[in-house]
Order: C-alpha cells, then sequence, then structure tokens
C-alpha cells in the first residue's frame, strides 16, 4: 500500500513551491504539488486555498524536513535556524515559514503591480499565531 501523503509546507506562489520540490527530488524524495494549477490559473486563489502544498509519503517527512532545514541554515542573519521554532505563545513546535505578502498585495490590487516585498514570517499550526521570522 502506497504511503500517505503528508503536507510539510505551503507557499504562496507555484514557483517557490517549485523549487523547495526541486530541493527534495535533489534527494530523491518524491515530493507532490496540491493546488498548483489552480494557483497558476489565479494568483488571487492563493491565500483562499492556503497556497501551494509541499507533500511527501509519510515515510519520507523527516528526511524531508531534514532537507529543507539543511537549506535554511542560510538564512540572512548567518544564525542556524533551528528545524522546529517554538511558538512564543503555545510553545508547539508545529510551526511553518510564510510570506506575508499583504503589502505587495494591496499595491498590486491598486497599482497593478506588487510595489511592496513580500515579509518573510512564521505561523504556529495550533494556536494561529504568526510572528516576524
Ligand atoms: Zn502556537
Amino acid at each position: 500500500m502506497p504511503d500517505q501523503l503528508v503536507t510539510i509546507g505551503s507557499y504562496s506562489t507555484p514557483y517557490e513551491a517549485n523549487l523547495v520540490r526541486g530541493e527534495l527530488e535533489a534527494f530523491e524524495i518524491d515530493a507532490t504539488l496540491a493546488d498548483e494549477n489552480a494557483i497558476s490559473l489565479n494568483w488571487l486563489w492563493s491565500n483562499a486555498l492556503g497556497g501551494v502544498k509541499v507533500q511527501v509519503p509519510e515515510s519520507k517527512v523527516t528526511e524531508a524536513l531534514g532537507v529543507l532545514g539543511t537549506e535554511r541554515s542560510d538564512e540572512p542573519d548567518g544564525r542556524d535556524v533551528p528545524q522546529t521554532t517554538l511558538c512564543p505563545s503555545c510553545g508547539s513546535s508545529n510551526t511553518h515559514y510564510f510570506l506575508d505578502k499583504r503589502g505587495s498585495f494591496l499595491t498590486w490590487l491598486l497599482l497593478g503591480i506588487p510595489v511592496m516585498p513580500a515579509v518573510s514570517k512564521k505561523e504556529c499550526a495550533d494556536c494561529g499565531r504568526k510572528w516576524k521570522g
């Protein structure tokens, strides 16, 4: 019986999700993108659908997160970013990065071009708290 697919991250654009899938496939982890086509058709759907989800077989989750954790160690602040960040509110380790693109979204709607850069943030999957990361 094949493994169940588990979502290990979601990204606002198919481009970002494809980069992650590429990283995983370099380590011979089969990754699947969910909602990629719908979001490719209309970027505005990205928020509604929760982004393009990167999914891997259940048995590969730890390995996949390890691969992505390694990739994240070259964060701009130079510190090693731990693979699991604890939520400041509830202490859960069920947190993930996302790009807050509300600013660029707004300017895109008003001016037709995304002027403001997206901000990298973290979100707790358990209590929903978001903070700058
Ligand atoms: Zn939390």
